[in-house]
């Protein structure tokens, strides 16, 4: 417990750096996932789309070759509110999670999750492991 607190106050963290492009790459390369992983299916997205609305809002973009292993495979999805240029449709009624990004996968960098290529943000550590060493 006394443990977390401390990690929680002096370990270095993840900072959000860099500004938006305005490039429309988040918007065109979303993941989707289930309990068993990221869906690398379009069968498995069918069914997604024909359970739930929601994913009826997305078409198949592409797919992740040669990342890290775990998001080998995967299917990124286009949303179908981005504009030719790169405007969000429904940018006042946009989801929560469009909201929050990128700060909404600040917490998946931890698990190995990094920003696309194109992307004008990035995130750094605010504490670099040197200053440790420094007195
Ligand atoms: S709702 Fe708008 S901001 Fe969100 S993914 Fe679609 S186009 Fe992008
Ligand atoms: S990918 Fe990054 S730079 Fe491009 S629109 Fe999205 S947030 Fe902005």
């Amino acid at each position: 417990m006394i443990l977390d607190i401390y990690n929680k106050l002096f370990s270095s963290k993840y900072i959000r750096k860099g500004k938006c492009k305005k490039c429309g790459a988040c918007c065109r390369n979303i993941l989707f996932s289930t309990e068993e992983g990221y869906v690398k299916s379009e069968e498995l997205f069918k069914q997604m789309q024909k359970k739930y609305k929601y994913y009826r809002n997305f078409k198949i973009s592409g797919v992740i070759k040669d990342k890290q292993d775990f998001q080998n495979g995967a299917l990124t999805f286009e949303c179908k509110h981005i504009t030719k240029d790169n405007k969000c449709r429904i940018y006042y009624l946009r989801p929560l999670f469009c909201r929050k990004y990128p700060d909404a996968i600040q917490e998946l960098i931890y698990q190995g999750v990094t920003m696309l290529d194109e992307c004008g943000y990035y995130f750094d550590v605010d504490k670099k492991f040197k200053s440790y060493l420094e007195k």
